[in-house]
């Protein structure tokens, strides 16, 4: 199978899990595990913070970042389409018991303007009937938007217009990484222009576990609380924080290959019967496009294809197609073909 469906199926290469059972390991929850302890400095330096924090995943360090920075009642701004919005399960109305405020984007890259016409509209009441401003959420590259990377003008104008509005910043960096080898803009400028800031391991990078949060002193040292309270503590951590070291070394560059291989597939996904690419010029490693129904539904397209070994991401109106480490540019133009063929024989069916 050629998995494209998501940059989250890559497999821990052999190497990784080598160094991962060999790792040196203590106590996480005790701040003892000098394998996380290396990754914790490395990775705050690498995002321009000060301070860093081991989690299990990336939807734990939204959670508690949003809970360090608001109150219950906050408003929290975020675009329409954003992960902390659409993707996980109601998270920050849980553990935060914030009011998400949807901030309209271009394609999940907003302006100041825009940001300031979801402040508007969430202060539409005079105090005391409007809720409290509480934090602004950015997402770099964005999922949902097609893996767009927010330059560093777009950031620093928003980041501005933020700090003047009296919020803090904050950004889910999922695929931060992703955004700063397609941009050659160091990862620690974007990150540095944040109050707070995560990146993913188990995406683009492809190790199995983890995620570090990042930020200055005071806030990860909120942060720890929180995340003992929201049982993301763990043990002998080491083996995981192994993979992550040995992503960071040996995984960062090679994302260009997967931006490179997204290019090409949107290329020739775009000269195919009935195909309209969204994101016909993929900036990173995503490619979105839809099909005239008129040739074939997108269930259909999915299930043939899964049958001849191409797994593509159903994404609502859209089918997401994602480059990365388990796809080499020989299995790609192998998928390439099969897509072509289920097509070209959908559309002489048709005629
Ligand atoms: C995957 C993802 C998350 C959540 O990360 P997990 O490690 O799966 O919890 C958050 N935001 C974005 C943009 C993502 O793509």
């Amino acid at each position: 199978m050629i998995p494209l469906i998501s940059d989250t199926e890559t497999q821990p290469t052999p190497a990784m899990r080598e160094v991962m059972a060999s790792a040196e390991v203590g106590d996480e929850q005790k701040g003892e595990d000098p394998t996380v302890n290396r990754l914790l400095a490395q990775t705050a330096a690498l995002l321009g913070q000060e301070a860093a924090l081991w989690l299990p995943g990336g939807t734990m360090c939204n959670m508690i970042a949003i809970k360090v920075h608001t109150r219950p009642g906050d408003v929290v701004f975020a675009d329409t389409m954003s992960h902390i919005f659409r993707a996980e399960s109601g998270g920050a109305a849980i553990t935060s018991s914030v009011m998400l405020e949807p901030v309209d984007s271009e394609r999940g890259i907003f302006t100041a303007k825009q940001l300031d016409e979801a402040r508007a509209r969430a202060q539409a009441c005079p105090e005391p009937y409007a809720a409290p401003l509480g934090l602004v959420c950015v997402e770099q590259t964005h999922n949902f938007g097609g893996g767009f990377v927010w330059t560093e003008d777009q950031l620093t104008s928003v980041a501005g217009a933020a700090k003047t509005l009296g919020m803090p910043i904050h950004m889910d960096g999922a695929r931060l990484l992703n955004a700063a080898v397609a941009s050659g803009v160091p990862a620690s400028r974007f990150g540095g222009l944040m109050d707070s800031v995560w990146i993913d391991f188990t995406k683009g990078l492809g190790a199995p576990i983890g995620a570090v949060l990042a930020g200055n002193q005071s806030f990860v040292d909120q942060a720890r609380r929180y995340k003992q309270a929201f049982g993301g503590a763990m043990r002998q951590a080491g083996i995981a924080a192994a993979g992550c070291l040995h992503a960071l070394e040996h995984h960062v560059e090679r994302l260009a290959e997967d931006h490179r291989n997204a290019r090409v597939l949107a290329q020739a996904l775009a000269g195919m019967p009935g195909v309209v690419v969204t994101n016909p010029q993929p900036e990173t490693n995503m490619v979105f496009f839809r099909v005239d129904p008129g040739l074939i539904s997108h269930g259909e397209l999915i299930d043939t294809l899964a049958q001849r070994g191409v797994a593509l991401g159903d994404a609502g109106a859209e089918i997401r197609a994602v480059t990365h480490l388990d796809v080499t540019s020989e299995t790609l133009a192998l998928a390439v073909d099969k897509i072509r063929d289920v097509l070209t024989a959908a559309e002489a069916r048709v005629a």
